[in-house]
């Protein structure tokens, strides 16, 4: 349900952004590479170079013949070696310096957008990283960023250079023979019309290749995470099937592309050779025979072959374009996506401690499933407040409105008093330590995992959390103790291992609230035991919020809430509890008979 309503509202901006303008997602584009503009311009000048020089080299060719191999202007030839080098030196020079200076401006502006992309996708609130996969992220991060590199700098080239070219051309072939370069007109409305159909086409297919990539990105690295999964039930074969079809769907949509744009040359082509043989059949005609000289007619037909090539780029360019765009567009399609609101205004250093939700609800999906129904309840500063309930009873989503990775759908929730939504988001975080059930480790050494939250702490000062939260015990069996790697997502721990990982690193973190989203539940009893301590430590002084499916570790919390589908069926003490005889009681009688 919530992938659908997801998928449809992309649809919806992405119609939007494509439809809307081409143009304007280009001037987007173009902004970029606004700090890079001198580059831009030195371009833009050694691609107009280039295609001058090449121009005035064919605007010579008729004298040569006419002039120059006839022997009617003996000086001509006298000059011609040394102009040729001339030319070929400048051309030299116009070519670096169009290539470089685009290619710095175009992987700048690369850089500045992956930069940019890296950034928001960061900031973007935990819904929108609920419903997008991490593999088509990465794979507009990638793909989709290299992709607009060749739009900013191949189309351009071509556009500019060859263009500049093409018109050259045409000014030499008119003011040569205007007769026999009309006929080029002629067939210019033919080839338009090709093209404008080809382009859209190109438009269509190009964007279904992007998405096409994403989902054979999104389905391996999703395949690659659950391979055990898969190996266990057996799967394989599934899977094989499964990113065979997303496989296959790629491929044909490539293909697409390579008919459209293989088929478009050669159409453009065949079309140009009706006009060349035309040229031929007028230049044959009595009236115009009068007029032509050898020089003229080598001219106009040297002129016109010498179109076809960048005439053909200009066609294939505008396929790099449309890639390039539809790739910006999926760009800028999340760099529009709304950041986290952050509209608080007071600053928050150290929280005294108390905490309250107000008759809080809540909703992922924005519809009448509540998560959350009405949760009220109040710690004091320092006090320990336990969870107890089913899973999926909501314990989690009430510590996730804690640190705002979600904002309470309505009711408010309080810390010092004040609602959270009024402090400073970066700050406001800053005020938790959370050990949550999904340990989460960077490809780094124990230490700089442990010291994650805490950057400026001192060898010591991880080494004593080390010891308190008993990673010492298994670190100093490994090769480099606390610098040793933890490989990717700490796969060379054990789920135990990687709690007490975590737990270190809260312990450093030094907030005064703690919260526990059943932070020991991948540890056996024996090894909870051990860390129990190591957690009391951690409790001392500060407002603890304590998720437990075993009741054992939290018979001392100060308060305990029984959650059931969203709502909170009782809460007291421990005692007060088991003395009500419901539900936290056949709760207790259930974990110890
Ligand atoms: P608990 O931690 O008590 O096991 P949770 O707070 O994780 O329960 O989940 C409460 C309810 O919210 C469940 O019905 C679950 O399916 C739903 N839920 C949890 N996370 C999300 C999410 N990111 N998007 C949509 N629904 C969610
Ligand atoms: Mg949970």
């Amino acid at each position: 349900m919530s992938k659908e309503t997801a998928a449809t509202t992309t649809q919806v901006s992405d119609k939007t952004l494509t439809e809307a303008t081409t143009w304007e997602n280009f001037k987007r584009l173009m902004s970029y590479a606004k700090p890079y503009k001198v580059g831009f311009i030195a371009a833009i000048l050694g691609m107009l170079g280039y295609a001058g020089v090449d121009t005035l080299f064919f605007s010579q060719l008729q004298p040569l013949i006419d002039e120059g191999l006839s022997g009617a202007n003996p000086n001509f030839m006298k000059w011609a070696p040394l102009f040729v080098i001339v030319c070929f030196i400048v051309r030299g020079i116009c070519h670096f310096v169009g290539n470089y200076c685009l290619a710095w401006v175009g992987n700048n502006v690369v850089a500045d957008i992956r930069q940019n992309l890296f950034e928001h996708i960061m900031s973007l609130p935990v819904a929108f990283h609920d419903k997008e996969s991490t593999g088509s992220l990465i794979s507009k991060l990638t793909f989709d960023t290299e992709q607009v590199l060749q739009a900013t700098s191949k189309a351009l080239i071509t556009l500019i250079q060859q263009g500049a070219f093409v018109l050259g051309l045409l000014i030499v072939m008119f003011y040569k023979s205007w007769e026999l370069s009309a006929i080029f007109l002629l067939i210019t409305p033919i080839i338009a019309v090709i093209v404008t159909i080809v382009s859209k086409r190109f438009r269509s297919v190009s964007k279904s290749i992007q998405s096409a990539m994403g989902q054979v990105t999104s389905a391996a690295e999703q395949t690659f995470n659950a391979h055990k999964v898969v190996l266990t039930c057996d799967g394989q074969e599934r899977e094989y099937k499964r990113f065979n079809q997303i496989n296959k769907h790629n491929r044909q949509q490539r293909m697409k592309l390579v008919a459209t744009s293989s088929a478009s040359v050669p159409i453009i082509q065949i079309i140009a050779s009706f006009a060349l043989a035309f040229v031929l059949y007028v230049a044959n005609l009595e009236s115009m025979k009068a007029t032509l000289t050898p020089g003229i007619f080598i001219t106009v037909i040297t002129c016109m072959t010498m179109l076809l090539r960048p005439l053909k780029q200009l066609t294939t360019v505008n396929s790099e374009f449309q890639n390039g765009m539809a790739a910006s567009v999926s760009i800028f399609r999340v760099l529009d996506e709304a950041k986290e609101k952050d509209s608080g205004v007071i600053h928050i250093t150290k929280a005294k401690g108390s905490l309250a939700f107000n008759n809080v609800s809540f909703s992922y999906k924005n519809d009448k499933d509540l998560a959350l129904k009405n949760i009220s309840f109040e710690v004091n500063p320092g006090e320990t407040t336990a969870f107890v309930g089913r899973s999926g009873s909501g314990k989690s989503t009430a510590s996730s409105l804690l640190l705002r990775f979600y904002d309470a759908t309505s009711g408010e929730v309080l810390i010092d008093g004040k609602d959270i939504t009024q402090y400073k988001l970066q700050e406001l975080r800053k005020q938790f330590a959370y050990v949550s059930q999904q340990v989460v480790l960077f490809n780094d050494t124990l230490a700089n995992n442990i010291a994650y939250g805490n950057p400026n702490a001192t060898e010591e000062e991880i080494r004593a959390a080390a010891k308190s939260a008993h990673v010492l015990e298994f670190a100093e069996k490994m090769p480099d103790g606390l610098n040793t790697n933890v490989g990717e997502n700490g796969a060379l721990l054990s789920g135990g291992q990687r709690q007490r990982v975590a737990i270190a690193r809260a312990l450093l973190c030094d907030a005064p609230f703690l919260i526990l989203d059943e932070a020991t539940s991948a540890l056996d009893t024996e090894s909870e035991r051990h860390i129990q301590d190591a957690l009391q430590i951690l409790q001392q002084n500060r407002t603890c919020i304590v998720i437990a499916h075993r009741l054992s570790t939290i018979e001392s919390a100060d308060n305990i809430i029984v959650m059931d589908q969203g709502e909170i069926i009782e809460q007291g003490d421990h005692k007060s509890l088991l003395e009500k005889e419901g539900a936290y009681a056949q709760l207790h009688r259930f974990q110890f008979s």
